[in-house]
């Protein structure tokens, strides 16, 4: 990651200015599944990152290098020419040549000139950032082409969002590439010379992902535009305004466990989860008309309103109501320094996802058994959608070793699993670095 120029310089064989963008990855601290009741979440983003190294050329191509699947493939900008985004992209392992620098040209495999390859046959890789570049062509910026490596120590596959992290990195690559005369700094300044607020670009990154074929929601994109060194963001994602509250790496480490088990949140179980947030929605209206989702129900009128519920719908209510009141209360401890009320809440959120959302599973509780028996640590969650993927775990910068140690000890062997383990603490938003 640290040699991402001289590895630029490498691949391409170039001795120009080399421009860098990264964008992180992110952890959800707290406010689970209340995203789509237009409640609370408190992410935070992660000192892991995608980068991009890049030098913008005349072509209207953008060609790429990924070091993490060791491929290379181009495509052509949807702004030029055809318009068609049509791409060439090398095969898969096959050989490598550099650039022709003499004349700038993209280099292009024989038999392959100039013949488009339909989107579904691209890496999987480049659909990213050929479907910001649409986006942002769509949103009338004038693009420019260029030549590019991708590393990245966000664990792919993993739900610490490392498509968001390459999708808000391929965008500042491609804005920077228009526009080279911007300076190194935060992603904000860079979209504001385009006429682009950072919202806007969010949600431009979370609609490349949507045509991607992935219907995230906004949070991933966001936090990694916005994330602040030190801090947990509040994010309410009904309007999208958001607050930084501190979250101390002296004082606390966060510790992303990855359970070994594919999350197997099935579209159905998420579906029908939603549904009986609607469901309990509309029930409840009638006791508020303001009731327009879970998010307006406050504490106070659920308690008073709950047995009205048929039982399924009150636990998944229950869950949505209690985790915003959370998320918030979260945001009071952290600002009075309160990390160790921080911990207890989310030890209740999880308690919550287990028993009344019922997303958890064996292995997802084991982490959290284990994290929990150890000292030092203060609150240990599932993370994610659930039913597998990460816990996420707050922990005092000394109870990390003994707690990789009570992870590797235990987990293995009442699971059959192999934990992954990652230690961050809460990290910067995306910048033009270079
Ligand atoms: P995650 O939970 O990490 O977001 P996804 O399946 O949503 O998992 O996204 C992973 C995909 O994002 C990868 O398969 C790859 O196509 C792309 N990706 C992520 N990081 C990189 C990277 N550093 N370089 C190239 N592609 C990447
Ligand atoms: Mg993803």
């Amino acid at each position: 990651m640290a040699d991402l120029v001289a590895r630029f310089r490498d691949v391409f064989g170039d001795s120009g200015p080399v421009r860098v963008v990264r964008a992180p990855g992110r952890v959800n601290l707290i406010g689970e599944h209340t995203d789509y009741s237009g409640g609370f979440v408190m992410p935070m983003a992660l000192d892991r990152a995608v980068r991009i190294a890049l030098v913008p050329h005349d072509e209207p191509v953008v060609a790429i290098r990924s070091v993490q699947f060791d491929e290379r493939a181009e495509f052509r900008l949807p702004s030029y020419g055809k318009g068609d985004g049509s791409i060439l992209c090398e095969a898969p392992g096959g050989p490598f040549r550099p650039f022709d620098n003499a004349q700038g040209r993209p280099e292009v495999l024989e038999g392959r000139q100039n013949t488009p390859v339909p989107f579904s046959d691209a890496p999987h890789w480049l659909r990213y950032p050929m479907k910001v570049a649409e986006v942002l062509a769509e949103e009338g910026i004038v693009l420019r082409g260029f030549r590019a490596v991708v590393d990245g120590d966000v664990p792919v596959g993993s739900g610490l969002s490392s498509s968001a992290a390459y999708e808000v990195a391929s965008a500042l690559a491609l804005l920077v590439a228009a526009r080279p005369d911007v300076p190194a700094g935060l992603a904000a300044a860079l979209a504001e010379a385009h006429g682009l607020s950072a919202e806007r670009l969010a949600e431009l990154c979370q609609e490349a992902e949507h045509r991607v074929g992935v219907r995230c929601g906004i949070m991933d994109q966001f936090v990694s535009l916005h994330g602040r060194a030190g801090h947990a963001l509040v994010l309410d994602c009904r309007d999208l305004s958001f607050e930084a509250v501190p979250l101390p790496a002296r004082e606390a480490k966060v510790v992303v466990t990855d359970s070994g088990v594919k999350r197997r949140l099935s579209s159905g179980a998420y579906n029908e989860r939603r549904r009986q947030c609607e469901e309990g929605a509309e029930r409840l209206r009638e006791f508020d008309p303001a009731i327009r989702e879970l998010r307006d129900v406050s504490l106070a009128l659920f308690e008073a309103r709950a047995d009205r519920l048929p039982e399924i719908i009150r636990r998944r209510c229950r869950h949505v109501v209690t985790e915003n009141a959370r998320v918030l209360e979260s945001a009071e401890a952290l600002k009075a320094g309160d990390l160790a009320r921080f911990g207890e809440l989310m030890n209740a959120s999880h308690d919550s996802l287990r028993d009344d959302y019922e997303v958890s599973g064996p292995e997802l509780d084991l982490l959290v058994e284990i994290a929990r028996g150890v000292g030092g640590v203060m609150g240990s969650r599932l993370t994610g959608a659930g039913f597998g993927g990460c816990t996420v775990t707050l922990a005092r910068p000394e109870a990390v070793e003994p707690l990789r140690a009570a992870v590797l000890e235990h987990y293995p062997r009442r699971a059959g699993l192999e934990p992954r383990i990652w230690v961050s603490e809460a990290a910067a938003g995306a910048a033009v670095e270079v």
